[in-house]
């Protein structure tokens, strides 16, 4: 994309030795000097970003639950604008909140998604037989949540140590026997580690590294507490599938960065760590679970699921600046179609709630302006965020229960990666005519 300054550049003025533009180019250049008044560079490769990949607007936390005394209160907005780095193609949000402010107290406990849970089950059985893991092993999670996965490997008498920052979900964690430290994970912190407990034989870390804005200081840490032989493996939705299937809404604060395989395999090379596998997964509508270890160790060869992958995003044109330009315009659709469906629905009487108060629900209903005037209210298991409201929307937060007393016409189903979960325990909505409404990759209603 040429910036606006460069379409109608209208001659140049060296004005105390800087080169001034006048006209449109001015403007332009004026709107440029705003943006970069924060320094706007690549959080791997500090490589000036220019390239926007998708602005969503301003947004709350998605994952600050408002409580009932504080609605009639500013709640503070951020922007959600998503650049490409031209460098290194790395797809991030410039950092407008630090982690401390995101993940002291959070409110996402994993165990709440059954899914979820099974899913941690298997990789933890297939992972202990592939690496031959024993009571003689050390197992190390990266940001453990509640202890929902490690608590596998704690049945089958495996030592394990999680790192978790919100002091509330690891205490949760301890509650489960997963022994939980409370920290934010680096070199600095893996130093520490390897004193106390000695390095780690399996590091593993789900839907964290996008997390972390340091990504260079996270996975140096790595590098520190991974053993001579030990193994990394790491879970992160998949760009590819973002962009194909226009998961816009799992953009949040929270996530800094969003990767392909390549991008992902620069990171831990600059850093001396090796992948060799990867695995498709379909987990949070399309993750990859990457494979590391160190670039000294040889125990591993490089998979040819992993070469096949690499040609395919080759094929993608993940490394060519022009595949990001046309994400922007598919999500404004998206978000006409949705407001399309809904003021249909409304139009015709119809009673709409949500089910689920996921993140990316908020960016959704935020992005899309939706409120208690399509959405009379959302439900979540979580007990943590019943009561609550939405953050930005306000829309109010009930058990799952409040869905057979009110029998609405349609339940939207903000998590629609475990949508076909949802419509199994919620089947019973069908008693009255209702039906499911899933917004993403596009509005579709199920009877
Ligand atoms: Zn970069």
């Amino acid at each position: 994309m040429v910036p606006l300054g460069e379409q109608y550049w209208s001659g140049p003025l060296t004005l105390s030795g800087q080169t001034v533009r006048i006209g449109k180019g001015a403007i332009a250049d004026l709107k440029e000097g705003i943006g970069n008044m924060e320094t706007r560079c690549c959080l791997f490769c500090s490589a000036p970003l220019r390239r926007t990949f998708v602005d969503l607007g301003m947004h709350p936390l998605c994952e600050s639950y408002v409580s009932e005394d504080k609605l009639n209160q500013m709640e503070p907005f951020y922007p959600l604008h998503v650049f490409v780095c031209e460098q290194c193609f790395l797809v991030q949000l410039h950092e407008y909140v630090s982690p401390a402010e995101i993940f002291t107290e959070y409110a996402y406990f994993s165990s709440y998604a059954d899914s979820w849970v099974q899913h941690a089950k298997r990789y933890t059985e297939m992972i202990i037989e592939r690496l031959n893991l024993t009571a003689k092993s050390f197992v190390v999670e990266l940001a453990s949540n509640d202890g929902y996965l490690l608590q596998h490997f704690v049945a089958k008498g495996i030592p394990v140590l999680g790192i978790e920052p919100a002091a509330n979900v690891a205490e949760a964690a301890r509650k489960k026997n997963v022994p939980t430290l409370v920290k934010f994970f680096g070199r600095q912190t893996a130093s520490e580690m390897i004193t106390e407990s000695g390095r780690a034989d399996l590091v593993l870390g789900n839907n964290v590294l996008a997390q972390v804005p340091d990504i260079n200081d996270f996975v140096a840490g790595i590098k520190v507490l991974l053993a001579p032989h030990g193994v990394v493996t790491i879970e992160f939705p998949h760009l590819m599938k973002l962009m194909e299937a226009n998961q816009f809404d799992t953009i949040y604060h929270e996530h800094f960065f969003y990767f392909s395989l390549m991008s992902a395999e620069r990171i831990f090379a600059a850093h001396g760590l090796t992948l060799f596998d990867v695995e498709e997964l379909p987990t949070h509508g399309g993750s990859l679970r990457i494979y590391g270890h160190h670039a000294e160790d040889k125990t591993h060869s490089v998979t040819e699921r992993y070469r096949e992958l690499v040609q395919r995003e080759k094929a993608a044109g993940v490394e060519r600046p022009d595949t990001y330009a046309t994400f922007a315009e598919k999500v404004r659709e998206t978000k006409r179609n949705l407001l399309e469906f809904l003021i249909e629905a409304k139009r015709k009487g119809k009673t709409i709630v949500g089910y689920g108060a996921p993140g990316k629900g908020n960016t959704l209903l935020n992005y899309c302006g939706v409120r208690v005037d399509f959405i009379d209210y959302t439900v979540d298991r979580n007990t943590y965020k019943q009561g609550k409201f939405l953050p930005g929307t306000h829309i109010p937060i009930f058990p799952p229960e409040q869905i057979k007393t009110t029998k609405p016409d349609y339940v939207l189903i903000l998590p629609w990666n475990i949508k076909g979960e949802i419509m199994e325990q919620m089947g019973y909505i069908r008693d009255w005519g209702g039906q499911f409404v899933v917004p993403i990759p596009e509005v579709r209603v199920y009877s």
